[in-house]
């Protein structure tokens, strides 16, 4: 499916396909929860159908369509880390590049898709450079990522770029309604503009998982800080709650400049934020935010979450003038 904000993309490519002039290699960059995986997946479709639709889109019915649907389709390769904090090993590149140069089991093209690109380390990038630079005829390389600065530039500079922006927030909040998602402004607020992770995190309780944060806050700015909220908080997955946290500094530091409520993340909680941002200075907005900045570079090192939050909350209660 091509969700409505890569009209663009597609038309682009399409009009490269139909003048034969689709590069061997593409990298699908942008940020995380836009679609590109999906995206790559629809375009690999599109070439391996054998009765494109007048729009070139799948048929969804004739054999190689059948093969896909059942993901035994030969000539339709895919590669991705076991899972998203694990590394692409170098031997699956390897085994990919060697399927590459083999001529396609259907006579058509060959697709290899690599999704979140930038989990290979610098070894298994490499290997691919082979199949970059002496691509065999009829195949398609893609890679997918929302970290391309990651990929070593001799990988990046082989690759036709092709961008995925946010989309507008417009066509965001019509496609999370057509989703059937309630309140989708605050869930797209809470995931930086990226329709499919806020529909992933209404999946999975977000609003509720945030609202744990914002009254941990709130309790803690007035009260000691209770061993409870860190507990509660320490359950939850902690970049998200980092980065809410990160936002509702943000937040605290708009209203106290005197910026619009729409401007604001957590713009359903206004009300508290702004009691709270009476009660702490500027200068303190500025020291918590640098100690929260240092634990989120440090967040790939294992940390005891529960003592991170009780930390962080005393801290909190520290700053706030009453
Ligand atoms: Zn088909």
């Amino acid at each position: 499916m091509i969700y409505p904000w890569q009209q663009s993309q597609w038309q682009s490519l399409q009009s490269l396909y139909k003048q034969g002039r689709l590069p061997h290699a593409l990298l699908f960059k942008g940020i995380k929860g836009t679609g590109k995986y999906d995206f790559a997946c629809h375009l690999s479709h599109s070439l391996l159908c054998n009765q494109l639709d007048a729009q070139g889109q799948a048929c969804g019915t004739c054999s190689a369509c059948q093969l896909i649907e059942a993901g035994t389709h030969p000539d339709l390769l895919l590669l991705e880390p076991e899972a998203p904090d694990k590394a692409i090993k170098v031997d699956d590149v390897r085994e990919l590049c060697h399927e590459m140069q083999l001529t396609s089991q259907y006579g058509g093209i060959k697709v290899a898709i690599i999704n979140l690109a930038d989990n290979m380390n610098v070894n298994a990038a490499n290997s691919l450079l082979k199949t970059l630079e002496e691509p065999t005829a009829d195949s398609l390389l893609i890679l997918v990522s929302s970290k391309p600065h990651r990929l070593p530039v001799t990988i990046r500079s082989r690759c036709q770029s092709i961008s995925f922006a946010s989309p507008d927030s417009r066509a965001s909040l019509d496609w999370l309604k057509s989703q059937g998602l309630n309140n989708p402004q605050l869930y797209l607020n809470l995931s930086y503009g990226s329709p499919l992770a806020a529909l992933q995190l209404s999946e999975n309780d977000g609003a509720e998982q945030r609202n744990t944060l914002i009254n941990a806050l709130i309790d803690s700015a007035t009260n000691k800080p209770i061993v409870e909220h860190a507990e509660q908080l320490s359950k939850i997955h902690n970049e998200n709650l980092l980065n809410w946290l990160y936002d509702w500094l943000t937040d605290l530091i708009h209203i106290q400049q005197g910026s619009e409520l729409e401007t604001l993340v957590h713009a359903d909680k206004s009300k508290e934020l702004n009691l709270i941002a009476g009660k702490i200075s500027l200068k303190g907005l500025y020291l918590y935010m640098d100690q929260l900045n240092l634990i989120r570079r440090a967040q790939s090192i294992p940390m005891n979450a529960q003592l991170l939050w009780e930390d962080l909350l005393i801290s909190w209660h520290q700053h706030i003038k009453l």
